[in-house]
Order: C-alpha cells, then structure tokens, then sequence
C-alpha cells in the first residue's frame, strides 16, 4: 500500500530568500501518528502547509494518496483556533461543509457527530467568546473532523493552553484517532507532548529544517496518566531532547 504522504527531497526556499526547509525526506503510513518537534522558526508550519498543498515545494515533491481524496480529505487545525466571532459553535463546524457543498440536512447530521465526538453537544448554539480556550480548541477540532478527513494536520494545537487542559486535549485527540483511524501529523515544540501523543517523531533541526532524528515510540496504547512519569517514558524524552540540543549546537 503506497503511504498515504510522502516527502521526497523536499526544499522550500520564500520568494524573499528565506531558507525554510532543505532536503526532507519522510513517508507516513495510512493511520499512523507522527509528531514533527523542532526549534521555533525551524519551519514546522511550513512543513504542515506543504504537506496540504498549501504551498508548493521549490525542489523535490509531496505526494499525498489519501483513501478519500477531493474537498474535505485534509483536516487543518491551526496554533490559533480561527473561529468566526460572529457565527455560532455549530455555524463554525459546518463551514467546512457549506464550503465543499455538502446538502444542508447531510451536513446538519454530520456536524452533530463532530460535536458529539469532542463532548460539545450541549455548546452547539454557544459564540466562540462565551467558551474556554479548550473549548474554542475542541471546536476547531470538531471543524476540521467534520469532512472526515483521511489526514489530519495540527499545528501545535494546545501551545495556548494549561497543562490540565492539555493533557486532556491530549487524551480526547488520541481517543478521536482510535475511532477515525486517520493519518495524524501532528506539530509541536513540547516534546513530552510528542512523547505522549505519537508513534514516531520526527526531530527537525533549526532553520533550514532538516529531520536530524526519526524515533519510534513504543509505548503502550492506550496511554495512561502514569505514563507520563514512567521510566521508559523519560527515556524517550531524553532522547528527543538530546537530538533536538545536538542540531542546535550543530
Ligand atoms: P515554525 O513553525 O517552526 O516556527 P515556520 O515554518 O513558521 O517555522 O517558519 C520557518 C521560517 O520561514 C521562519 O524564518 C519564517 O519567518 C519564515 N517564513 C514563513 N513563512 C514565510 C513567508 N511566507 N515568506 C517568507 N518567510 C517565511
Ligand atoms: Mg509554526
């Protein structure tokens, strides 16, 4: 089965000049997770951006065989939740689907389920200024779910968030990946998060972002609170970590 995203020789270079990303080269299995951990400005968003088609590479190419391709294959959460002000929590999810001409009844049925899925029921008539900052975050979770996507890329997601609310955030996501079972490419700079969340971590070095390690994570699934202070988990941080100073001294 080919991978369902694949990074060959991949160079992205801004019309100023600026020298985001040099020579990656990575495939992600369907139904994988894989964190990218990286220093700021290293080029993680713009990793993420050319990973959707957002961006086009300067050199080399990303090729994406998804199992549902089109409008709504590709799930984007951004640092940055993004939501209208003015539109209610359900008017929010369903842009997605307004947008790709989904029949408003499908689409009434669907965003439902994507605010069941992230425990927002009860908020659906809510304004994005009358939730939390988790809250806000699961929203952007449910709009980006409610294509069902077949990969999902997030952008450090819970940065903005307290470490109570993101630990749970981090539980809701895995659980979400158990059910969907899509490809998940997450990006964050925390890499305990990474630790915690993924199967494979990719270490990218400062800017121009080059992969400087590729580290699986055997861990037990389902995660576990306790995990979080076990020895192997401490293990694998040390690792990340120690790869992460060596770029940046390199
Ligand atoms: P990260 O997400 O790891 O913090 P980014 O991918 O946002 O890094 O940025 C990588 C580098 O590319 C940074 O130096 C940033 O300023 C630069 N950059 C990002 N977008 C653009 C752009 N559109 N034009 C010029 N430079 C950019
Ligand atoms: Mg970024």
């Amino acid at each position: 089965m080919p991978a369902a995203l694949t990074f060959e020789g991949v160079e992205k270079v801004f019309a100023d000049g600026t020298d985001a990303l040099a020579g990656l080269d990575f495939r992600l299995d369907h139904g994988t997770f894989t964190a990218v951990v990286g220093p700021s400005g290293g080029g993680k968003s713009t990793l993420l951006r050319l990973a959707a088609g957002l961006l086009a590479p300067t050199a080399g190419q990303v090729i994406r065989t998804l199992a549902t391709p089109g409008p709504g294959a590709i799930g984007y959460v951004f640092q940055d939740p993004t939501l209208m002000p003015w539109a209610d929590v359900r008017t929010n999810v369903r842009l997605p689907l307004k947008l790709t001409r989904v029949p408003r009844r499908e689409a009434d049925a669907r965003v439902a389920d994507a605010l069941a899925l992230v425990g927002l029921d009860a908020f659906a008539d809510r304004y994005p200024l009358q939730l939390s900052g988790g809250m806000r975050m699961r929203v952007a979770i449910a709009r980006a779910l409610v294509t069902e996507p077949s990969l999902l890329l997030l952008d450090e997601p819970f940065a903005a968030l307290d470490e109570i609310t993101r630990f749970r955030l981090n539980d809701e996501l895995l659980r979400l990946w158990q059910l969907r079972r899509c490809t998940v490419l997450f990006v964050t700079h925390s890499v305990g998060e990474a630790v915690y969340l993924a199967e494979r971590i990719l270490v990218l070095s400062p800017r121009p972002g080059r992969i400087v390690a590729d580290i699986a994570v055997a861990l037990p699934q389902p995660r576990s609170a306790a995990l979080r202070t076990s020895r192997p988990f401490e293990d694998l941080s040390a690792a990340v970590s120690r790869a992460l100073v060596e770029a940046i001294q390199a």
